[in-house]
């Protein structure tokens, strides 16, 4: 590995120790030439191919990025969205490939999300998947109040499987002057 200081083309590794739990060795290296040292990160490439057709290295905290979006307001804390990364980085990973496409992410994402909190699901799933009508929505419902049903649990009696709460705006009257209101949520 080539000195990031001088160039010098090489160097010694003084230490190795594991990082990212097993996933990632972390070297220290030290320059014969300059003496100065340096850390390098060593781990499996997974790469992740965008739309465009870019590629990207997969990232967990983009994933929880995009999931802590959904899960606004919902009772859904930090460690839970930590073992949700970790889990869709496992399932990409076990493709074995080291490119996967955006899509497939976005798929890993909708199963441990639907165990964490339904609202942060249809959430999720509707920009995922691209929702474009109050139909769409009643499906994915009636998807995972079939799903809860067939599991054995009870279904959950009186609580409003309707759309995330807007931000309380219903509660404020005002003439509705402009064009009508999107049903959707945020
Ligand atoms: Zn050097």
């Amino acid at each position: 590995m080539r000195c990031p200081f001088c160039r010098h083309p090489d160097s010694r590794v003084v230490d190795s120790r594991e990082a990212e739990e097993g996933a990632a060795i972390r070297r220290r290296r030290s320059c014969p030439a300059c003496g100065r040292r340096f850390t390098t990160m060593e781990e499996a490439s997974l790469r992740v191919r965008k739309r465009s057709g870019a590629t990207e290295p997969f990232s967990r905290a983009k994933v929880i990025v995009g999931v802590r979006k959904a899960c606004q307001g919902r009772p859904v804390r930090s460690d839970d969205l930590a073992l949700l990364a970790e889990r869709v980085e496992e399932t990409v990973r076990s493709s074995g490939s080291a490119e996967v496409a955006a899509e497939d992410v976005g798929r890993a994402i909708l199963g441990p999300l639907r165990e964490l909190d339904e609202v942060a699901y249809l959430r999720f799933a509707s920009v995922y998947l691209a929702f474009e009508s109050l139909g769409d929505f009643e499906a994915a419902i009636a998807a995972l109040r079939a799903e809860s049903a067939g599991g054995g649990e009870p279904p959950v009696a009186g609580k409003p499987t309707a759309m995330p709460a807007a931000t309380g705006a219903s509660a404020v009257v005002v003439p509705v002057t402009t064009g009508p209101r999107a049903a959707a949520g945020p």
